[in-house]
């Protein structure tokens, strides 16, 4: 072979040649391993034939490597987002993220829910184009977003009505996050506080304002002895009147506020039975023509046991189911109340009267407050308006159940059915709660 380069090659250039050559080897290697390296690289994402060895085997394992850690790093990432949205999917208020152009980006399921959209559908339309109610347009074009604003939800009714506070905040180059949250509940609770003080002054007014007539007629004109009689006496029903009504605005606003009433009080119901009888009667009484008892009463208790709570909210709730019926029977009416123990342990008191009874329409709305339906004869006999309020809160803070079954021209009955575990069937011996105890306990209350 040597003998053969020497023909071509005199021996003296044998070395440098070789070591072009050589040079030559290397390149043409390197270029194929490049040419690995690059293809290797292009391939996305890298899979195989990596070389192996050499500079370019350590650079494709650095590169392997950075992979991995941006692949981690990718993970973690969608990890943490998914783990931020979910956050925000599980918020009870409506979260809405808008582009530059007000294009829904993102929005969770309460965000959709309040303004009727699709959250796959409807992502990258525009805003604008989705929620057509006026206020909101306004409110977005006028690019003032310090206050929120309130609007109809998409799926308010007249019979049942949504409002929503939207407020948008903008971040970023441009973009808008949305926030939207039902006061629904809030603005009715608002509307009840305006129309509870509307109401709490009205009625306080009427009785003010006819004391105050009374009192300038008994400045003013020279009344005889009898006539100035007639006119104090006057002057004290509506005095009784304006207590009545804080007394039951007392009691109502203690319902509110005071603990649930435990296990440990009880009250015989018997003995229950025979104050509110006694009651009844004076109550009919001065109702009644000529101080006589107008109304034929059955009081039937068929329970021997107590009743667990607290026993002078039982008795106001029971006594005003029987002033009621006591007041808007006419004369010879019949009242029956009752105390009976159900099969299945439940504890019954009911108030049947034979009065005018109440239409249909009125049923639903005779606990809340200040509603009624015959004005007149509320007024006349002293109501405030407040009686099943309290009923209704003395009921919800025991656990019971009121009913009212009426028929207009019939009558009405009043029912309170209490939970077996506020009954007590049997009384111990002895235990019984005299009428001096319970009169005791009332007053304690
Ligand atoms: P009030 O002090 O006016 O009696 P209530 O809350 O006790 O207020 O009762 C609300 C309304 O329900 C009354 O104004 C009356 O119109 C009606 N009502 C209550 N009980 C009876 C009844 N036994 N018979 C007929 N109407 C009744």
């Amino acid at each position: 072979m040597g003998a053969w380069l020497d023909v071509f090659w005199p021996h003296s250039h044998a070395l440098p040649i070789g070591l072009i050559l050589a040079a030559v080897l290397w390149m043409l290697q390197d270029q194929w391993r490049t040419g690995q390296m690059l293809r290797w690289l292009r391939n996305d994402p890298p899979v195989e034939n990596a070389p192996t060895f050499g500079v370019w085997g350590e650079a494709a394992t650095r590169v392997r490597r950075l992979l991995r850690d941006r692949d981690r790093q990718i993970i973690d990432s969608q990890a943490r987002l998914k783990d931020f949205l979910s956050a925000l999917q599980a918020s009870p208020n409506g979260v809405m993220l808008l582009d530059g152009d007000s294009r829904i980006e993102w929005c969770n399921q309460t965000a959709a829910a309040h303004f009727g959209l699709d959250t796959e559908r409807d992502m990258l339309q525009t805003i604008g184009n989705l929620v057509r109610d006026p206020g909101f347009a306004n409110y977005l074009a006028s690019n003032d977003f310090h206050s929120s604003l309130n609007m109809s939800g998409r799926d308010s009714s007249s019979a049942h009505p949504v409002t929503l506070s939207v407020q948008l905040h903008p971040y970023g180059d441009g973009r808008k996050l949305l926030l939207s949250r039902d006061v629904t509940a809030l603005e009715q609770a608002e509307a009840m506080r305006r129309d509870f003080v509307a109401n709490v002054s009205h009625e306080i007014r009427t009785p003010l304002t006819v004391l105050a007539g009374f009192v300038e007629t008994l400045q003013t004109l020279n009344l005889d002895e009898s006539e100035r009689q007639q006119y104090l006496a006057l002057m004290a029903q509506q005095a009784d009147r304006m207590q009545t009504l804080v007394s039951d605005l007392l009691t109502l606003s203690k319902l509110e506020g005071s603990v649930l009433p435990g296990f440990d009080t009880h009250v015989a119901v018997a003995a229950l039975m025979r104050q509110l009888e006694a009651d009844a009667l004076a109550l009919s009484q001065v109702i009644g023509i000529a101080g006589d008892t107008d109304h034929h009463f059955v009081f039937k208790c068929e329970f021997d046991g107590e009743l667990a709570g607290v026993p002078s909210e039982l008795f106001s709730a029971m006594s005003n189911l029987i002033s009621n019926a006591v007041r808007y029977t006419p004369v010879g009416g019949h009242i029956t109340v009752k105390a009976r123990q159900l099969a299945g342990g439940c504890l019954v008191f009911s108030v049947a009267d034979t009065g005018p009874g109440i239409a249909a329409e009125h049923l639903g709305r005779l606990t809340e407050r200040f509603y009624r339906v015959d004005r007149s004869r509320s007024r006349e006999t002293g109501g405030t308006g407040l009686g099943l309020a309290i009923v209704k809160h003395v009921a919800q803070r025991h656990g019971a159940i009121l009913t009212i079954e009426s028929v207009v021209g019939k009558g009405s009955v009043f029912t309170l059915t209490f939970p077996p575990s506020r009954v007590v069937p049997v009384v111990v011996a002895g235990a019984q709660t005299s009428q001096e105890t319970l009169s005791a306990q009332l007053g304690a209350q």
